[in-house]
């Protein structure tokens, strides 16, 4: 008997969709529901859902058969898998292509046969549903439509299943991209709940993440945030800070930075997404922003001696002045000039020399206050603004720095070296601005040196 041949390109497309896996994505059971449904219908003893595949045709289903699998070429299905429609054989011994075959000659003695091929979306059938009978029969035109339509119910549940599978794996696979992301990852929808974030995004808000889950609102988090110290940008002004990072949040744009503890710094980029939600990610910038720190420190500093150089302390005066001004509170300047230097360089050496004014740094800042300022202004200069101290301050101040240099020699290499220092001083008048106060400390300055140096003069009101 000639094998039933199965036309080329349907056999590429079986292949291609891998039907067999296809149909085994459906429960067992809605094949046997099917299968028990059609046989009473029609009112037939036997009903099958097969999958006809390479040489064989295999069953998913049966009522009223008794195998799992036959030969292709044995296999009326392999006729009704290359129709359109319902195929049928009223009676198989009539049938020359059919009355020599060994289920019609033999057990189980079929007669009749109807068989609806199972269509998938683009139009290729994948299996059938066929119906039995070891009498021949005749199938009504309302038995042939009800046939087709069973056999589309196999197909849509196998379709939503195929929705639901897919639905599933891209869901899985999106869990699984951004539980991946090194960074963190969080999606809120339109009414500002989260949907999904990452571990990575739980372990930066650490101190909340137990509130950090799907359905929270974003302002619950970030209040719960700020309860809990998240913040320590927050603390001190929480309504102001909770407000402007929800206006951030609102509008979102250009990234943000944001302070956490342990001195941990992220980047914030926010973006909204076409449903009007929003997307976030965290990255962590916090060794970029100790070297971004760290250079400008060392743009700020004199690296000879670590006090700010000129540039950084005229800038911090400027804004101390200003503060001073608003808050009407009083802001001294001194200006210390060391003393015959040139001296010192000559007799024990440059390298000398810089050791010293190194340590007068350094006795100096033991005598100021941690919100001093203290910087070099010229070679052997040096400038020192005292926030919140008027004039009898600043002289107490400028006779304990004095005392400091000259009290004890510096050593260098076995070497004591005596240093002086001169100092101006002076305290901010109604009306005047940096460079007055500058000017009337060097004047005073002058007068220092003037009058023998190692003493300090205060400028006349
Ligand atoms: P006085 O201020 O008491 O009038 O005398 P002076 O000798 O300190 O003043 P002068 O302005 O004539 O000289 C300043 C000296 O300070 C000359 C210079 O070699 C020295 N000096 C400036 N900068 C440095 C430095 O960075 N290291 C060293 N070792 N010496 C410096
Ligand atoms: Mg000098
Ligand atoms: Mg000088």
């Amino acid at each position: 008997m000639p094998i039933y041949p199965l036309p080329a390109q349907e056999a590429e497309r079986v292949a291609k969709l891998r039907s067999y896996e296809i149909l085994d994505s459906l429960p067992e059971e809605t094949y046997e529901r099917i299968t028990r449904l059609t046989a009473k219908i029609l009112d037939m003893p036997a009903a099958m859902i097969s999958l006809v595949e390479g040489d064989r045709q295999w069953f998913k289903a049966q009522v009223g058969g008794d195998r799992n699998e036959i030969q292709r070429e044995l296999s009326f299905c392999a006729h009704t898998i290359c129709q359109n429609d319902v195929f049928v054989i009223e009676d198989a011994r009539k049938d020359p292509k059919f009355s020599d075959n060994p289920f019609v000659t033999q057990h189980p003695h079929i007669r009749f046969y109807a068989g609806a091929p199972l269509r998938a979306s683009g139009g290729l059938n994948i299996g059938t549903l066929c119906v039995l009978d070891t009498r021949p029969r005749t199938l009504s035109e309302t038995d042939r439509r009800s046939l087709a339509d069973l056999a589309a119910v196999v197909m849509d549940a196998l379709d939503t299943r195929l929705i639901i599978d897919r639905a599933e794996t891209a869901e899985r696979r999106l869990f699984d991209a951004v539980e991946c992301l090194p960074d963190g990852f969080v999606l809120f929808d339109k009414d500002d709940r989260l949907v999904i974030c990452n571990r990575r995004y739980r372990e930066i808000y650490a101190e909340s993440a137990d509130f950090i889950r799907a359905g929270a609102r974003f302002e619950d988090l970030i209040r719960k945030g700020v309860e809990r110290g998240q913040y320590p940008d927050a603390v001190g002004n929480e309504e102001a800070w909770i407000a402007e990072r929800l206006e951030a949040h609102q509008n979102p744009g250009d990234p943000i930075e944001q302070h956490l503890p342990g001195d941990i710094w992220f980047r914030v980029q926010e973006r909204r997404t076409s449903e009007g939600g929003l997307v976030g990610f965290r990255f962590d910038i916090t060794k970029l922003k100790r070297q971004e720190r760290e250079l400008a420190r060392l743009a700020w500093t004199d690296s000879l001696t670590g006090a700010m150089n000129r540039r950084r302390i005229m800038e911090l005066a400027e804004s101390e002045i200003e503060r001073a001004r608003r808050h009407g509170v009083e802001v001294s300047l001194l200006i210390l000039d060391a003393d015959h230097f040139k001296r010192i360089n000559d007799r024990h050496g440059h390298t000398a020399g810089d050791e010293v004014l190194k340590g007068m740094v350094e006795r100096w800042k033991r005598v100021l206050r941690s919100h001093d300022l203290i910087g070099r202004i010229g070679g052997e200069e040096f400038c020192i603004l005292l926030p919140e101290i008027g004039p009898a301050g600043a002289a107490r101040v400028a006779e304990k720095l004095r005392m400091e240099t000259a009290e004890l020699p510096f050593a260098f290499e076995g070497q004591l070296l005596h240093a002086t220092v001169s100092i101006g001083v002076a305290t901010l008048a109604p009306g005047q601005g940096l460079p007055d106060l500058m000017r009337c400390a060097d004047r005073a300055l002058y007068e220092a040196k003037e009058a023998g140096r190692d003493c300090f003069m205060v400028a006349a009101a």
